[in-house]
């Protein structure tokens, strides 16, 4: 009887210590089960210590998915992952869970960055075929870290928090992406975190500027509206472009701040230029799935008092692809209140006929690399000719971005393009540069009037 009792007392304890290293979902070791493994195999090599890899899966999307179809499904895909990675993984591997939608692996036998890079390909192929839920398939993608011992850390902690960052960069570059942790990745993530905390600071200290450039009616010249352009130069960085800085604030979840503070400026130096003048700004693409930035930028018009059909807002295609439902709304929701919606970029992105049927745009700006290649390339001058004529039979406005040199603009304006944008009309000025050139133009007219 106490034998039974003592042999009972001891199933237990080993259920309790199972319990303790298991995934209950998956059936998988948990992170203490990895933590053990891993330094096990360091134990193993302590006389000899041959390198060996750790790698964290991450799924992509999965959240929409869990939120979308419930969370039993969710759970299925989980234990469906799980199947699959333990399945295919190479000998002597361990797979586990870390809770939410993370995997990771323990590879005593991926000695190097190029036998890592091969197995995360292999483990996303196989990840890439549709899961089964019985009455519907789901798709995913997963995005993958490796870190290799013991050059990404000698201990468990900072192996771990090294493939951490291998699997953050993979991230920040899209879905399906493979890193392996590298001194170079290390430095790069830095930067990239010490530019974040500048760019913070500075939308603080309100060191972010706006600067503006005009927008041509191609005819006679004549100023029709301004870009706004963000511009930032920070102390030690210098300039930073607004192409690095605006993506990272995206990334970094805090471009509604800095969106809200340029609008705001932009629109209040709109303010002083003559009221048929347009203001063109620039929303991004995370800002077109948020359905509170319609919101958002018309009661950041009506604070600042500048009519809502005074705006345009630039929109590229890659926003309005990610979510069309949401992008669809913010823009229905912001055209009925008098705003203009422009497609930006035309014809570099993953460009689709369709979506200027289905979306409604009020112009369409055709990106520089056509016009900078008008005068000395057929094929960009074919391309330009079929988008202008596509958009008049539309009724969509056209504006050519980039224009350099007066050649070009005749060529375009031969096209039967409009209007235009670029250095040959005048670069990005601040506003109060901007004020003066208005002043200078007005005063030309007046004077190109007497003389007439
Ligand atoms: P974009 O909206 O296509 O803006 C046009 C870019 O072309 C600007 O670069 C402008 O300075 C440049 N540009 C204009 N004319 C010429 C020309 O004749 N020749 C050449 N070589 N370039 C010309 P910038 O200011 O560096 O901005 C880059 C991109 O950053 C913009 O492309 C836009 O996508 C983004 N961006 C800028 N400001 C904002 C902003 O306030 N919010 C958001 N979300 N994005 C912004
Ligand atoms: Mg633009
Ligand atoms: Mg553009």
């Amino acid at each position: 009887m106490k034998s039974a009792n003592h042999a009972t007392q001891e199933v237990s304890h080993t259920d309790l210590h199972a319990m303790a290293y298991t995934d209950p979902l998956t059936g998988l070791g948990n992170m203490y089960r990895l933590r053990d493994r891993v330094r096990q195999i360091a134990h193993e090599r302590a006389e000899d210590p041959a390198p060996f890899t750790i790698g964290i899966a991450n799924l992509d999307g999965f959240k929409p998915i869990n939120d979308l179809f419930g969370p039993r499904a969710g759970d299925e895909i989980l234990c469906q992952v799980a199947h699959r990675l333990k399945a295919c993984v190479p000998d002597g591997a361990t797979v586990t869970r870390h809770g939410g939608d993370e995997f990771a692996f323990a590879l005593p036998l991926v000695f190097e960055r190029k036998g890592a890079e091969k197995l995360g390909q292999m483990l996303r192929e196989v990840l890439s075929a549709p899961f089964d839920l019985g009455d519907r398939n789901v798709r995913l993608s997963a995005s993958f870290g490796f870190a290799i011992y013991p050059f990404a850390g000698e201990d468990f902690a900072d192996l771990l928090e090294s493939a951490d960052t291998a699997l953050y960069r993979s991230k920040r570059r899209g879905r399906g992406q493979i890193t392996v942790y590298s001194q170079e990745i290390a430095e790069e993530m830095k930067r990239a975190t010490h530019l974040e905390q500048a760019l913070r600071n500075a939308i603080i200290a309100q060191e972010v500027d706006v600067h503006f450039q005009p927008i041509v009616d191609l005819c006679d010249g004549a100023v029709i509206g301004f870009e706004a352009l963000a511009r930032w130069s920070d102390a030690d960085l210098g300039y930073v472009s607004p192409a690095v800085f605006v993506p990272l604030a995206e990334e970094r979840g805090f471009i509604d701040t800095l969106s809200d503070t340029l609008l705001r400026r932009a629109a209040e130096a709109a303010l002083s230029w003559p009221k048929e003048l347009f203001l063109s700004f620039n929303l991004s693409s995370a800002q077109l799935m948020d359905p509170k930035t319609a919101f958002n930028t018309l009661a950041i018009l009506n604070r600042v008092g500048l009519d809502p059909r005074r705006l345009e807002l630039e929109i590229t295609e890659t926003a309005v692809m990610t979510d069309a439902d949401t992008a669809q709304k913010v823009v229905a929701e912001l055209r009925a209140s008098g705003v203009r919606v422009s497609l930006d970029d035309f014809g570099t992105g993953q460009s689709s006929l369709g979506r200027l049927r289905d979306f409604s745009f009020d112009k369409v700006k055709i990106d520089r690399a056509f016009v900078s290649q008008i005068t000395d390339d057929r094929a960009s001058e074919h391309i330009v000719k079929a988008v202008v004529a596509m958009c008049e039979g539309l009724d969509l406005a056209v504006v050519a971005e980039g224009i350099e040199e007066y050649s070009q603009s005749l060529k375009l304006k031969a096209l039967g393009c409009h209007m235009g944008q670029g250095y040959f009309y005048g670069r990005p000025a601040d506003a109060a540069a901007t004020l003066r050139f208005l002043a200078e133009r007005s005063a030309g007219t007046h004077k190109q009037a007497i003389a007439r």
